[in-house]
């Protein structure tokens, strides 16, 4: 069994915090951001049980307070728990529109929302939009600046035992004064260094405790991620 003490962790200063309800990879990662002044919520990623998860964080009606999703890559652990979200949402009769920020051609999400939206046509009560970021492109709200980084994360959606590049981004996060940064599943580049550089907080999603084969372009292991 997993231990839970390594999956899960939590931060905060006078302007915001920080939970890691969960975080496995191949299983769900899921962080919630909570700008303390206004109780606004930035999800990074939605991997599996982020609803549960943000109910153990909070109320109903907290749910309901997210401001935007920002999304690292398309891995099955780091989308799997869009679909209950965005039903959840439906089902609060949430009013404000939701935004989306993906890796540009991040095909799951797009399916994901596409479906859910063919699903549920004109019953849906809020907009769903999403928007497609690349390196250096950066989106705004009243409550959250976010700047996307081109990060390396190698998948293996092909036939062969090639490793390659997929979408992926990490993002840079500020709230009044507050720096995060955040990166999923990357593995070490120079951008990574860049997006990590100066944070006040840097949550770097790490795997292995040593190589587990050098052929591979794996993420990355927890001393480099140190
Ligand atoms: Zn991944």
């Amino acid at each position: 069994m997993l231990a839970p003490a390594r999956h899960t962790a939590n931060w905060e200063n006078d302007e915001v915090s920080v939970a890691i309800p969960y975080s496995a990879a191949g299983v769900g990662t899921t962080v919630i951001v909570v700008s303390k002044f206004t109780g606004r919520i930035l999800l990074m990623d939605v991997g599996d049980g982020a609803v549960r998860d943000l109910l153990s964080t909070g109320s109903l009606d907290f749910v309901n307070e997210i401001d935007l999703v920002i999304i690292t890559h398309g891995h099955f652990d780091h989308v799997g728990g869009l679909w209950t979200l965005l039903g959840f949402l439906r089902m609060l009769e949430r009013k404000d529109p939701l935004n989306i920020l993906v890796p540009r051609g991040c095909i799951e999400v797009m399916n994901i929302v596409r479906g859910f939206k063919e699903s549920y046509l004109d019953t849906i009560p809020f907009q769903i939009n999403v928007f497609e970021l690349q390196h250096g492109s950066g989106f705004d709200t009243d409550f959250f600046k976010v700047k996307a980084m081109g990060v390396e994360h190698y998948g293996m959606e092909n036939d062969t035992d090639r490793d390659i590049l997929m979408p992926a981004v990490g993002y840079r996060v500020q709230i009044g004064e507050s720096v995060i940064s955040y990166t999923g599943d990357s593995r070490m580049c120079q951008s990574l260094i860049d997006l990590v550089s100066g944070a006040d907080l840097a949550v770097i999603e790490a795997t292995h405790e040593q190589h587990p084969n050098p052929s591979r372009k794996v993420h990355l292991l927890e001393l480099e991620a140190r």
